[in-house]
């Protein structure tokens, strides 16, 4: 579904994005670790891209990701992207939050994606808070929120950029269970995380980034307990 092929990035000097090949199938969920700056939500910018690319390739259902335009409002609808921050419109309600793509891009009626988004404030757990404005809910629940915002574009994959690592504690598993709820039901994804409980119980594979490169992919079981590398063994035993 998402193939990246030879995909090089510089920012300046600094090679960010070099030589990543990484294939991501239907219904796989695929969890991104690695130290700080080694280029993971670069590479996930880019698969929205919202960070273009200098050579290589990335194609979603083997079509190439589109310049600008209409297309590129379709790209961003089919590929759903939730961020640390909740960048949820704050002059808007929580149900205008959800039904504003769907309406726009989508080009649904009102009331048709009024039902749907309530359906989905439903299934994360918000739908009783729709008429409230983001302010009003907590962390937890407004990044629930965003995660619904981007399934009401039904997106054929869906990136997460540290979800929850501007959460309190206790926040936390609230949007991982949402999250492991949509691995279970199929939905592709690729989620860059620190939390490992989440990886080992909703990734079908590990990637391990560290400057810029790819230097592991597996099942996570092999991965947590049988790194290959001096560095993912080095991660591994600063952050477990
Ligand atoms: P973290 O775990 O801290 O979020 P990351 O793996 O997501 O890190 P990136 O944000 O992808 O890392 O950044 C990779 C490198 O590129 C870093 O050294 C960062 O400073 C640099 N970088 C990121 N964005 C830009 C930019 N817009 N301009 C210049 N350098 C950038
Ligand atoms: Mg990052």
């Amino acid at each position: 579904l998402v193939v990246l092929q030879d995909v090089q990035k510089h920012f300046g000097p600094l090679h960010v994005l070099k030589d990543i090949d990484l294939t991501v199938h239907h219904g796989e969920v695929v969890v991104v670790i690695g130290p700080s700056g080694s280029g993971k939500s670069t590479l996930c910018r880019a698969i929205n891209r919202l960070e273009t690319i200098e050579s290589g390739s990335i194609t979603i259902d083997g079509k190439p990701l589109p310049e600008e335009g209409q297309e590129l409002a379709r790209l961003r609808a089919d590929v759903g992207m939730v961020f640390q921050s909740f960048n949820l419109f704050a002059h808007k309600t929580i149900l205008e939050n959800v039904t504003l793509g769907p309406i726009k891009v989508r080009k649904q009626g009102k009331a048709a994606a009024e039902k749907r988004a309530m359906e989905l404030l439903e299934r994360v757990g918000v739908a009783h808070q729709a008429s409230k404005y983001p302010a009003q809910l907590s962390g937890g629940q407004q990044q629930r929120v965003a995660i619904a915002r981007s399934l009401a574009m039904e997106p054929k994959v869906m990136l997460f950029d540290e979800p929850t690592s501007a959460l309190d504690p206790e926040m936390i598993n609230e949007v991982l269970d949402v999250m492991t709820a949509l691995a279970k039901e199929g939905m592709t994804m690729i989620v860059v995380t620190h939390e490992m409980g989440f990886a080992r119980r909703a990734a079908d594979r590990v990637v391990f980034m560290s400057d810029g490169q790819i230097l592991e992919e597996n099942v996570p079981e092999e991965f947590f307990t049988n790194p290959q590398t001096d560095r993912a063994k080095d991660f591994l035993g600063k952050i477990l």
